[in-house]
């Protein structure tokens, strides 16, 4: 008989079907406890009556996740993950310390179709979806194994959330969940490309993350070029849903813009970008971009960059650079995967 993957079930879910076999509800819990801590073998879960143990053997399976390589930063202690799931396929996952604690950035899809030209995990194409479960178990993994809590989460690794709706919506709501992992919206970014009818639909769920959307150019000319989506979205209808999603939810957008030199970092760049977002609540990230293996784009000058910032800043839009964390060990997502996949060919 198949099993039911436990990690893909609510905590509701878990607690009704074991009520349905005669288990009080405090089981479900000491269930995802366990999970949490990493214990994925029934036996070990020693607080549990035997009799529990063997229907849950019997009944469920939890698909497990393992560290096929991992690199730890020498200048600020980023650590990051290239993980194994149940059918071989690999995905990174980068754990930051914060003044605030320790951020996790996760992926969502094995690959991506996107296919924007300096991204790492767009030139490998796409593979699947990965499942609610998959997203938990990455946060267990880490957590277990750098013996941390993890308090806030960026869907920033590989993959277009908004490309795997349905997963992520259901990953998001089993965060918010007490026991298990949980940790709350307002500790959640998710960034997308810019697919605008999951925006609008996003929006309905009515749950407070941080939006982010790449942007990485202020006109459809440039934008275009390195990001396929564009063509299909273009800038305008992606900024009013933009606009549409700060008036539904009372939330600020953040912008992420990738500089890369002489493409889209000139001051004429800035003020072109400032006028588009002008009046909104947002906050511009600027990243210098990171090199990919095969591509020829190189990052900015720290000048260059101060001075579209200003530009930005001049024109009452507010705008940071992105502080890089993991620098020696290439913390963007998508390399490591690809770097394995190319030994192996
Ligand atoms: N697919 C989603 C989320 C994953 S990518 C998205 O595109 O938003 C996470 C972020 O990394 C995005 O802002 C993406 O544009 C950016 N990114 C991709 N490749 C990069 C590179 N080489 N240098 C800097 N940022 C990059
Ligand atoms: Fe996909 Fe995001 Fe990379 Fe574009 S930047 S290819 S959407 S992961």
């Amino acid at each position: 008989m198949a099993t039911i993957d436990l990690r893909s079930l609510s905590q509701e879910e878990l607690t009704e079907q074991l009520k349905s076999k005669g288990y009080p509800a405090f089981r479900a819990k000491q269930i995802r406890e366990w999970l949490d801590r990493g214990i994925t073998d029934f036996e070990q879960m020693t607080n549990l009556p035997k009799d529990l143990r063997q229907t849950l053997a019997e009944l469920y399976s939890v698909p497990g996740i393992t560290i096929v390589r991992k690199l730890v930063s020498a200048i600020d202690g980023t650590v990051k993950y290239l993980f194994q799931l149940d059918d071989g396929e690999t995905v990174e996952s980068v754990l930051m310390q914060y003044k605030h604690g320790w951020s996790q950035c996760l992926s969502t899809q094995v690959g991506c179709k996107m296919g924007c030209t300096f991204c790492a995990t767009g030139l490998g194409g796409f593979i699947r979806n990965l499942s609610a479960a998959e997203m938990i178990a990455q946060i267990e993994a880490a957590q277990q194994d750098a013996g941390v809590r993890v308090s806030s989460i960026v869907l920033m690794g590989m993959g277009e959330p908004l490309d795997n709706y349905d997963q992520v919506v259901r990953f998001l709501r089993m965060l918010g969940e007490e026991g298990g992992v949980h940790i709350g919206m307002r500790h959640i970014s998710l960034s997308t490309c810019g697919v605008v009818p999951a925006i609008y639909r996003l929006m309905e769920e009515q749950i407070p993350l941080t939006l982010s959307i790449s942007l990485h150019a202020p006109n459809d000319e440039i934008r275009s070029r390195s990001m396929p989506v564009n063509r299909r979205w273009p800038m305008d209808e992606l900024l009013r849903a933009c606009r549409d999603y700060i008036a539904a939810t009372g939330r600020r957008i953040s912008f992420e813009y990738a500089m890369i030199d002489g493409v889209n970092d000139s001051d004429a760049h800035a003020a072109e970008l400032a006028d588009r977002l002008h009046g909104m609540l947002c906050h511009v990230n600027l990243i210098p971009v990171n090199a990919v293996a095969g591509k020829s784009q190189r990052r900015s000058s720290r000048e260059r960059i101060r001075s579209f910032m200003d530009v930005l800043q001049k024109k009452g839009i507010n705008a940071t650079v992105r502080r890089t964390l993991g620098a020696d060990i290439n913390a963007s997502c998508g390399q490591l995967r690809r770097q394995q996949d190319q030994q192996g060919e």
